[in-house]
């Protein structure tokens, strides 16, 4: 019966977006699978490819989330479809979201770079090699055109510095990482920060997960099983819980998102 529901405000929130947030109850979530259409993201040996990967990750979390605590969890897309990066967060901004979480997998040229690892932005990256994860998942900006240039991040990002948000991306950082901690056996790169394209702007807190390294041979295996997308879609849906307070299961509202449907490619 609450499917039928949730399928009939699904339906309703396609033909009236607007009319949507009058169905919102608890916090509004937005999670962002990363990348999508012609952005592929990484590319595992063995042919996985991350927007796959995250896609999967990120309906299981949207799943999990709406049994889990009554919330209003939107995606920013929900096939394969392409979206620049500063229209996730400014979707996030549209639609008052209370969390933003964006999800990816990692690719390093080493192939035996493995584990987990939890952003919150930051101009300053807190080393080499968050430098590096940050621009490999900036850089379809340069292919998207993107509007803002390097200037205006510096500046949003100093503003940002002394906001509300930014003092909880990191709690929710340390939260969905903690979590992650607790459910993966795998190794703990640690919670860090970096200047992402994809969470400039954001006005309320907003992190990347880096949910394992799909250029590693054994991690692109377990990053592309069923079982191992649900432990670490539980792991974050735990963070979130963790975050904002919540711990009593209830129904959830309702799943749609701004990717339009998929396309085959
Ligand atoms: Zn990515």
């Amino acid at each position: 019966m609450r499917k039928c529901l949730s399928i009939f405000l699904i339906a309703l929130w396609a033909a009236f977006p607007i009319a949507y947030p009058a169905f919102a109850a608890g916090p509004v979530i937005v999670i962002d699978p990363g990348h999508g259409g012609e952005d592929t993201g990484a590319v595992g040996p063995g042919g996985a490819e991350e927007k796959n990967v995250v896609l999967s990750l990120a309906l299981k979390v949207a799943e999990i989330l709406n049994e889990r605590i009554p919330s209003t969890v939107l995606l920013t897309r929900t096939g394969d479809v392409f979206i620049p990066l500063e229209e996730r967060t400014a979707f996030a901004n549209r639609n008052g979201a209370d969390l933003f979480v964006s999800i990816h997998v990692n690719a390093a040229v080493n192939r035996e770079a493995s584990g987990f690892e939890t952003f919150f932005l930051s101009f300053d990256a807190t080393d080499d090699d968050a430098r590096r994860v940050a621009a490999f998942e900036n850089r379809i900006v340069k292919t998207a055109e993107a509007k803002t240039d390097g200037d205006d991040i510096q500046l949003i990002l100093l503003d940002l510095a002394n906001t509300e948000a930014h003092h909880e991306s990191s709690r929710l950082a340390e939260n969905v990482h903690l979590s992650m901690l607790k459910y993966s056996g795998r190794e703990n790169r640690g919670v860090k920060q970096a200047p992402f394209t994809v969470l400039v702007g954001a006005t309320m807190p907003a992190i990347l997960v880096e949910s394992g390294f799909i250029s590693n041979p054994a991690e692109e295996k377990l990053l592309t099983s069923k079982k191992e997308q649900g432990r670490i879609a539980e792991a974050i849906v735990d963070g979130i819980m963790g975050f904002t307070g919540t711990g009593a299961k209830a129904p959830g509202k309702d799943v749609t998102s701004i990717g339009k449907r998929t396309r085959k490619n």
